[in-house]
């Protein structure tokens, strides 16, 4: 049974219709990506799954029962999200920054358990050495892999991933990525939105392609991720390399 299903989505942002009757299943332990442009609606399906928004027509299951069924809180145990943008919470070191992904746990205080937790979270993502760093002094890869730990730390089945390897450097987007497909083959169902195609190719088990907030393509990254629906999608020519599992633009600089 898929994890989760999407039926027939629509979404509105205001007077914006941002998805149009999404169609949608990721198995347990399958690494989806989410791709198109700038606006086709990756993060506000993102923002759907997860239970931020709400879908004006369709649904959204997980394991079988709708998304409107489940309590915020039983919500928060299933799925860890990663959105984005973080508000800086810079006065917070690493470990108590990692502990408030155990919200959905705690009834009075933190407990032993719960920094056990927390410290796995971190030991994950390879990060338990920063614990209790300041935030305010992480690199840009640090802090990714940190606010990974954080949503792990509530022991989702499911992480939603906003573009996790934006902003920065190749070493690092690697790492991550190599950190997602760990998480991925142990079991983990994740849905990562993305825009390096070569990453989507070397990576995603699955690959949904979005357009207009319609989904354009959907299947195999080898089945989605062709030259003639890349120009469609993107409205730019790009050369696929099967044998190196790349894209790169058909164009030189001029
Ligand atoms: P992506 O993640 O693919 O860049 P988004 O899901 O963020 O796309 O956005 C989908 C579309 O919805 C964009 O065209 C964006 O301009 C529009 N949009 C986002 N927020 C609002 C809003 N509050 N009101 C109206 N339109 C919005």
């Amino acid at each position: 049974m898929a994890v989760i299903r999407v039926r027939g989505v629509s979404v509105y942002l205001g007077d914006h219709q941002a998805l149009r009757s999404v169609e949608l299943e990721v198995e347990r332990g399958e690494l989806l990506a989410v791709i198109g442009p700038n606006g086709s609606g990756k993060t506000t399906l993102l923002r759907t799954i997860a239970g931020v928004l709400k879908p004006r027509v369709g649904t959204v299951y997980i394991d079988g029962r709708e998304l409107r069924e489940y309590s915020r809180r039983e919500l928060a145990r299933r799925l860890g999200y990663v959105p984005q943008r973080l508000a800086p919470q810079q006065s917070l070191t690493v470990l108590e920054f990692v502990l408030t992904g155990r919200r959905a746990y705690i009834s009075f205080d933190y407990t032993r358990r719960d920094y056990e937790k927390a410290l796995e979270a971190l030991r994950k993502v390879g990060a338990e050495d920063l614990a209790d760093r300041p935030l305010s002094a992480l690199s840009g890869g640090e802090f990714q892999r940190v606010i990974i730990a954080r949503a792990l730390a509530c022991e989702p089945e499911v992480l939603i991933l906003d573009e996790p390897t934006s902003n920065l450097d190749p070493k690092y987007q690697v790492e991550i990525m190599e950190l997602v497909r760990r998480l991925s083959r142990s079991g983990m169902t994740v849905i990562s939105s993305m825009h390096d195609l070569t990453q989507v190719y070397r990576y995603a088990d699955k690959v949904l392609a979005l357009k207009d907030g319609r989904v354009y393509a959907c299947g195999r990254p080898e089945e989605v991720l062709t030259e003639d629906n890349l120009r469609q999608i993107y409205g730019v020519k790009v050369r696929v390399l099967p044998e190196y599992k790349a894209v790169i633009p058909d164009q030189l600089p001029t």
